[in-house]
């Protein structure tokens, strides 16, 4: 582990001191770069978990980038160099890219600990009905990513026990972040006329569960639908009343196109992997409830 000045700790206490407020994001410290914690995760949301809690002790490297899909990204060999140079990393915990790549990972930095953030949530969870995988979208619940960063924050402390203060007082700061926006979810949802969607890739599973809405997916088991299947699919969305189709900018979607169409609506966009966790996430959220209101 990389070795700290003890100056750094003692202003960080003395911040701390100053205020009854949890202290800022960052302590605005400079920190020698080869000091800083290096964490590896898989999607963009996450680093913007860890830059929450780590602030400037940490330097985050994320393996799938801006537009590549988690289902099936496949990492170059320049990445290969990133990880063996990492800390620790942090996997969302049953996305299909880690299934893929975790050997591949391990063995470019054979002792970097490897994080499940959900295994509190997976450890929580029923076992998945028969024939269907583990939902791997938990980053998108604001209620299950306060105990994904519980997981950073405890991870963080045991590589990097000078920062346990900030990393502490950041995690409460950023937990009350994620209620705030949990209410303002709450609050866009409430006036909504339905809460049937229909989405090209199943990715708001979680968020459906927590805001009392029910997602019918055009993708099956990762593939596109028969005919058949789309015309079941156009048949349940007509007696429902649901025009639109949600897409996402990492998956086209012909079929949802035809699909749209067919209903005389169109594809709408939500984002499933904001960079701004909360600010993507209040996006999504009045982009919901637009379509919920159509
Ligand atoms: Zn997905």
């Amino acid at each position: 582990m990389p070795r700290r000045f003890s100056i750094t700790a003692v202003l960080i206490i003395l911040s701390l001191l100053a205020g009854c407020q949890p202290a800022a994001k960052d302590t605005g410290m400079p920190i020698n770069p080869s000091d800083t914690v290096k964490v590896l995760v898989s999607i963009l949301p996450q680093a913007d978990f860890v830059k929450n809690i780590g602030g400037s002790r940490v330097e985050v490297t994320v393996l799938i980038p801006p537009g590549a899909s988690p289902e099936d990204y496949e990492m170059s060999p320049r990445q290969i160099q990133k990880i063996s140079e990492a800390d620790i990393y942090f996997t969302v915990g049953s996305i299909p890219f880690e299934q893929i790549s975790l050997p591949r990972i391990s063995s470019a930095n054979p002792d970097m600990p490897i994080i499940n953030t959900s295994e509190d949530i997976m450890a929580e969870e029923q076992e998945p009905h028969e024939g269907h995988q583990h939902d791997p979208h938990v980053w998108l619940s604001p209620s299950l990513v306060k105990e994904q960063v519980q997981v950073i924050t405890r991870s963080l402390i045991k590589m990097d026990p000078e920062g346990k203060d900030l990393y502490e007082a950041n995690l409460e700061v950023y937990t009350g972040e994620l209620d705030e926006l949990d209410l303002e979810i709450k609050g866009l949802l409430a006036d909504r006329h339905r809460d049937d969607f229909l989405i090209y890739h199943p990715a708001w599973g979680y968020f459906a569960a927590d805001y009392g809405l029910h997602e019918i997916a055009v993708e099956k088991d990762g593939k596109e639908p028969t005919a058949q299947e789309m015309m079941q699919i156009i048949t349940a969305a007509r007696e429902k009343g649901i025009k639109n189709v949600i897409g996402s900018p990492q998956h086209s979607a012909r079929s949802a196109e035809a699909i749209a169409s067919q209903l005389q609506g169109q594809v709408k966009v939500i984002d499933p992997l904001p960079a701004d966790y909360i600010a993507g996430m209040g996006e999504a959220a009045q982009a919901f409830k637009e379509i919920l209101t159509d």
